[in-house]
């Protein structure tokens, strides 16, 4: 046997990334020393991208929605700070109040418009305070979410503002060099060149960044403008109006109890749901046994739901049903069985029996809810 003495190269090997945007291995330090050097700092196990002097920025907008980015927010930061140089900053721009941590979504700098919630319908405050920003930041590129939930509405309204400056909506892919929509119905795919302001459609960017970022809080003062009086059009927001849960279609429902086999009285369940006030689902063999409507399958064959909040009651998470849940934020499970494929997936679990825990919930959330009207 020939012996082989050459070394090896690490590929995991500790780097910084310079000003200039080369990588430089730190000799002598290990992925773990730098890792744990940025974990000190920012709270994260991973290489700080954060540029020391930034030239240009690119500014992410984004309504929060109960104090968080929601995914597609935060695939916009993601493509940005992989499209940005060692130069270049990550703003985001946050409308509505903002109760988490930005260190792992790309965002270098942070301001809170926390006035510009979602739930009050105010687009010339919005446009005006984001140019107000965009005016003082100057920044190279705008990135926002093409969703329905206002971003979309705000971002065409920032276009239809700037005639002069160039925009793509619904884009579905982009680099430094290209950005790629659908046109003519779908038909075809155009390609330009990377415009001033991109609206991404949903999962253009993987948000599991090889860096974390700093996050800073920016000045506040940045976003005065707000405070300003803005001239309003003949129109009065209503807010936004509450239906029963029961009324809302799965695909938009925000909270969802859903069934499964585990369940064998329906009519508990019913009740937990009511007292809940949350949207029902169901699995497919529930369905099969004409426990609930077609309508109310979550999965593979049924709805795809992307509710903030899943609880699965005596379903087993067999991945059909788990395809369908995949975009839920927060996943509760019920099950008697702790190595059941859904208390994987799920961030809480209730291991015992389903009856039992939905009796003892709706007692629980009466004796609450008596509480809440005894204290008001
Ligand atoms: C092509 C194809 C498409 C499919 N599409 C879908 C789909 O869209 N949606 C879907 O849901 N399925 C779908 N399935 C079916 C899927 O594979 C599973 O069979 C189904 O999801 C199982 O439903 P379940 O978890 O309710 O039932 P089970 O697999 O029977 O699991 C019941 C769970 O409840 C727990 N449990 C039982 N009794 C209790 C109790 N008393 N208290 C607490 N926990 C209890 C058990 O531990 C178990 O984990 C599809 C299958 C195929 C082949």
């Amino acid at each position: 046997m020939i012996e082989n003495n050459a070394k090896r190269i690490n590929p995991r090997r500790a780097y910084e990334i310079m000003e200039n945007g080369v990588k430089r291995i730190v000799l002598g330090a290990t992925s773990d020393f730098i890792a744990h050097e940025a974990a000190l700092q920012h709270g994260t196990s991973k290489p700080l991208r954060t540029p020391k002097q930034a030239k240009t920025r690119i500014l992410v907008v984004a309504h929060s929605d109960r104090g968080t980015l929601d995914d597609h927010a935060k695939q916009c930061l993601a493509a940005a700070a992989i499209l940005a140089d060692a130069n270049t900053a990550v703003v985001a721009l946050v409308l509505g109040e903002l109760h988490e941590d930005l260190t792992n979504t790309g965002a270098d700098e942070v301001l809170v418009i926390a006035e510009l919630d979602y739930v009050a319908f105010q687009p010339e405050s919005e446009l005006f305070c984001v140019k107000a920003v965009v005016e003082t930041l100057q920044p190279s590129h705008i990135f926002m979410p093409d969703n329905l939930i206002g971003d979309g509405d705000l971002g065409r309204r920032l276009i239809a503002s700037q005639p002069e400056k160039l925009a793509a909506t619904h884009v579905i892919e982009l680099n430094l060099g290209h950005i790629a929509n659908y046109q003519l119905g779908g038909t075809v795919l155009a390609l330009t060149n990377l415009p001033f302001i991109v609206l991404l459609a949903p999962e253009t960017a993987d948000t599991n960044l090889p860096f974390a970022a700093s996050a800073l809080k920016l000045d506040q003062a940045l976003a005065h403008p707000v405070k300003d009086k803005v001239a309003i059009a003949n129109y009065t927001s209503l807010g936004i109006q509450t239906i029963a849960a029961a009324k809302i279609a799965l695909e938009e429902a925000d909270f969802i109890v859903s069934a499964g086999n585990g369940v064998n009285n329906v009519q508990t369940f019913q009740t937990l749901a009511t007292a809940l006030d949350a949207t029902i689902g169901a699995s497919r063999v529930a369905v099969d046994d004409g426990k609930f409507a077609r309508d109310k399958q979550i999965g593979a064959t049924g709805k795809t739901v992307s509710s903030s909040t899943y609880f699965a009651i005596g379903i087993s998470g067999a991945v059909q049903h788990l395809q369908g849940i995949k975009d839920c934020r927060h996943v509760i499970a019920i099950n008697r069985d702790h190595s059941a494929a859904i208390v994987k997936r799920a961030n809480l679990s209730l291991i015992g029996d389903a009856e039992e825990i939905m009796q003892a919930l709706i007692t629980a959330i009466a004796e609450a809810k008596l509480a809440t009207q005894e204290a008001a």
